[in-house]
């Protein structure tokens, strides 16, 4: 066995060799297990980086970014980004996080902010029952007055529970959810700004959180569900080791240039800034890892990935068709979740669990991501059947 394997505590090779091996099981949950960093990993060591504390602390945009920072890259990465979610180039500002949760901090913060400083007034806050808890934990976190809109059955925001309960008096900040996060449901954001457009003096700020979809949707035929000109929200936030692949959490958050300039200025004399974001220090390596993807993968790379993703969940579909087992899927979704299977394969597949009486009860789901092949998915399949 090669000798670098082997840390000297046996305790960490037996976790590292167990992480390993899960991977190619790794089916119930949303990361890409296909990462292509390799090449990465290996310039970041020959270039002694790794003995270096490199940290993006303060705005991306800065005009002059430290040496110690990959912030000129993380800028670049930005630019790439920005146009693939229908933001103007130049009109925009974003950042590279931590992750889609940490996007979701930034959407909800700024949406606040803005409201406040265009009414002076306390905005509502409204998201479907089927969004990621993380959304409520901000709601609290805040201490919105929250109204959680009831879903239908497959998950997505009903417009008739929006309108009734909203109230027009007060500014709303809303979160859609692109894939929510047992059921994969997108919410239907035109039926929603059409209950939304009802009361003309009501001000609105809309937050996506697409941490899961808003990966692969804006390399298909459905681009326009992501896209900020022609669904009109103010941001958005999309995790990294989700589909594009960047193996440590992280994500991107997009807003518009008129949202960023409504925010609080605070002047920061250690970072020489106007600080607008919450963080302050933030990874300098993966905006390079999403620098990398950009020219290793691209666009044409990540194209090929979203086809091959949505063909292979209509694949699981077609084999769980064929041994009859239900199951149920939204559109353009890459979640599947179905009757909860034997606990023999949800532990070997690390299956996330939910109830639902409306589809007979216990439920688990599968997340088809660029690691789960043809052949995976079979077993998986041929697993299901053998341990009922
Ligand atoms: C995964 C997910 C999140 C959380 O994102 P993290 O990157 O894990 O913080 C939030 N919302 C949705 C819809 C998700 O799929």
């Amino acid at each position: 066995m090669d000798d670098k394997r082997i840390s000297g505590f046996p305790e960490l090779d037996a976790w590292a060799q167990a992480a390993y091996a899960q991977r190619d099981y790794e089916l119930g949950y949303p990361g890409n297990q296909d990462i292509l960093l390799r090449g990465f990993y290996e310039w970041y060591l020959a270039n002694g980086l790794e003995v270096s504390c490199l940290n993006n602390a303060g705005d991306p945009f800065n005009e002059h970014p430290s040496v110690m920072s990959s912030q000129r890259f993380e800028r670049e990465v930005l630019e790439f980004f920005a146009p693939l979610y229908g933001f103007t180039p130049g009109e925009f500002w974003g950042l590279v996080t931590n992750s889609g949760t940490d996007g979701n901090i930034h959407g909800i913060y700024f949406g606040a902010s803005s409201l406040r400083c265009k009414t002076g007034r306390e905005p509502i806050f409204y998201v479907s029952d089927e969004a990621h808890y993380s959304n409520m934990r901000l709601a609290h976190l805040q201490n919105f007055e929250v109204r959680l809109v009831k879903s239908d059955d497959m998950g997505r925001m009903i417009p008739e529970e929006l309108e009734r309960v909203l109230y027009p008096e007060r500014p709303c900040l809303i979160v859609y959810a692109m894939g929510s996060t047992f059921k994969g449901a997108i919410d239907n954001q035109k039926a929603l700004n059409a209950v939304l457009a009802k009361y003309p003096k009501m001000e609105v700020y809309r937050h996506v959180d697409a941490a899961l979809f808003g990966g692969y949707l804006p390399f298909t035929e459905f681009k326009a569900m992501v896209n900020q000109r022609e669904m009109g929200f103010q941001s958005i936030s999309i995790s990294g080791h989700k589909f594009f692949g960047t193996g440590d959490p992280a994500g991107i958050f997009l807003t518009t240039r008129e949202v960023y300039d409504s925010q609080d200025h605070f002047n920061i004399a250690y970072i020489n800034q106007d600080m607008k974001m919450i963080s302050c220090s933030r990874s300098a390596t993966v905006p390079l890892k999403y620098w990398w993807l950009i020219k290793h993968v691209g666009k044409e790379g990540w194209q090929q990935q979203a086809e091959a993703l949505l063909a292979n969940t209509a694949f699981l579909r077609q084999k769980f068709a064929e041994i009859g087992y239900p199951h149920w899927a939204n559109e353009l979704s890459n979640t599947v979740f179905f009757k909860r299977p034997a606990e023999e394969a949800v532990e070997k597949y690390h299956l996330a669990g939910s109830y639902d009486p409306r589809f007979g009860g216990e439920l688990s789901h599968l997340v088809v991501m660029q690691h789960a092949t043809r052949e995976r998915i079979e077993a998986f399949v041929n697993d299901v059947k053998k341990y009922s």
